[in-house]
């Protein structure tokens, strides 16, 4: 199985770390002729969704991803990546690959000080750990969406079809159930 990771900006090596440990082979998608080589699964690391969207743009990546991203591969979203797959984003006006139906809110938890700890009943996996930096949260999804975790009230992980998307950074705590239940399902 080899794992596609965005490595374009943000938090990407420290996925990477978590899948080689799990005997999964990682592919960094920097530049267009990384997207056309074969991969099972990709991974939307969390950074500045903004700047992930112009990069993916400039470097002509995004139509191809999101060919791919439609086409069924198995997606993990965290993050800015959320945002990348939003239908919506309430509170700005561009929008990225649009392939969840979901609307999104940017720096949910307030800009400087939205960041903090928690735990949390993630599906059926338990308690797992949360760290939220930044974060989005869900505000409203579309049929077809399943909640998969609320913090406070508020919707931070959801699945629609391949897509797996949650709001809080999973690379950061070293617990392995949200990537085994991921890359079993
Ligand atoms: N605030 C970032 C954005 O809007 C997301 C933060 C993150 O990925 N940790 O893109």
């Amino acid at each position: 199985m080899t794992a596609a990771v965005l490595a374009v900006q943000g938090a990407f090596a420290e996925h990477e770390k978590i899948l080689s440990e799990q005997g999964i082979s990682c592919l960094e998608l920097r530049k267009k002729s990384d997207v056309e080589k074969s991969f099972d699964a990709l991974i939307l690391p969390g950074g500045e969704s903004t700047v992930q969207g112009k990069l993916l743009r400039e470097l002509d990546m995004f139509d191809l991803l999101k060919e791919r991203i439609e086409g069924g591969t198995k997606v993990l979203a965290t993050c800015a990546g959320l945002i990348l797959l939003a239908e919506r984003i309430e509170n700005d006006c561009r929008v990225h690959f649009a392939t969840m139906p979901v609307c999104v809110r940017r720096n949910a938890y307030g800009r400087q000080l939205g960041s903090f700890y928690t735990e949390e009943q993630f599906g059926q996996l338990g308690k797992i750990p949360m760290t939220f930096i930044r974060a989005p949260y869900i505000e409203s999804v579309e049929s077809g969406v399943e909640i998969l975790a609320q913090v406070r009230g508020n919707i931070v992980a959801a699945r629609y079809k391949n897509q797996t998307a949650v709001s809080f950074h999973p690379e950061l705590n070293g617990d392995l159930r949200l990537y085994e239940w991921w890359l079993n399902g």
